[in-house]
């Protein structure tokens, strides 16, 4: 799987990169990261890119696009990786696409966390104290003024690529103002429905029809292909439903006793399956089929 995480910063992406890295196995490439150790080492990049990182500019294009390039080719790299902080520039995520056709490979989505610019002052600032609080090092650009200037920044150079990939149809918007937990579930479900990953874990046996038909909205709304493997996905989901339906029929078949007993039962089973579409068609045949019975009574 390959995956771009899209956010302003504190919206969480090297958070959410972690967690997807945990569970799915690849690794998070992070342009940030691998600059700042490239500052901390003291290499020609890294004396490059200090001052501006420090005001909260960007670097060059061609130097970002210099690591990324170097970084895919690495063996870890090749089951998949997940792109956080890269790319931020029209420019980049040209060179990106490039990057990827020459080499035969394919962006899996885009994840866009989107959040209110007001509550990012507050998450920057807990990552400041919580940095602290584990005797690390805060970073020099996590202060009021700086994190203006990189919004800022966000706004103009960054948020275009909001258009560029949702032309593309790679995008998917996914509410970062959630809880960590709730993100990362939302961006699985996301990731399953549009079969970047297999669907498992995360998602409640009861519901699913429901929560598969929710990401292919999320999806539909915007990619076009990956909506149709979301309804694929969906339809998976909807076995549940038939599996009530047959409980419906089950109810009925076993109506032969107490009538009052029956109808209740074939209710129930029916209310159940009735939550789909082809579940309700069945409970709506297992209760005519039940109301036969009682005529010929
Ligand atoms: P981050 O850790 O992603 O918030 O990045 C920290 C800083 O590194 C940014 O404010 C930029 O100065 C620089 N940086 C990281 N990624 C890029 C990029 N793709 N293009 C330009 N500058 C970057």
């Amino acid at each position: 799987m390959r995956l771009i995480l899209l956010g302003p910063p504190g919206s969480g992406k090297g958070t959410q990169a972690q967690r997807l890295v945990h569970k799915h196995g690849i690794v998070q490439l992070s342009t940030g990261e691998m600059l700042r150790a490239a500052v901390a080492a003291g290499t020609p990049v890294g004396l490059q890119a200090k001052e501006i990182m420090a005001n909260g500019g960007l670097v060059p294009d061609e130097v970002v696009v210099g690591i990324i390039a170097d970084r895919i080719e690495e063996p870890d790299a090749k089951k998949g990786f997940i792109l956080d902080g890269f790319p931020r520039t029209v420019p980049q995520a040209e060179a990106l696409d490039e990057l990827l056709r020459k080499r035969h490979l394919k962006l899996d989505a885009v994840v866009e966390l989107r959040v209110n610019e007001s509550a990012l002052l507050a998450r920057v600032e807990k990552r400041a104290e919580e940095t602290r609080a584990r005797g690390e090092e805060v970073r020099l650009d996590d202060t009021p003024e700086v994190l203006t200037k990189r919004l800022a920044q966000y706004r103009s150079m960054t948020e275009p690529l909001i258009h560029y990939y949702s032309e593309r149809r790679k995008l998917l918007t996914v509410d970062g103002m959630m809880t960590i937990e709730h993100v990362t579930r939302d961006i699985n479900r996301i990731l399953a429905a549009i079969g970047a990953v297999e669907s498992k874990a995360d998602e409640p046996a009861k519901k699913p029809a429901k929560s598969a038909s929710k990401a292919t909205k999320t999806a539909k709304k915007t990619t076009k292909k990956p909506a149709k493997k979301a309804t694929k996905s969906a339809k998976t989901a909807a076995k549940p439903a038939r599996k009530a339906a047959k409980g419906a029929a089950k109810a009925v078949a076993k109506a032969k006793g107490t009538n009052k007993g029956a109808k209740k039962a074939a209710k129930k089973a029916a209310k159940k399956a009735a939550s789909t579409r082809k579940g309700a068609k069945a409970a709506k045949k297992a209760t005519k089929k039940l109301t036969k019975k009682r005529a010929k009574r």
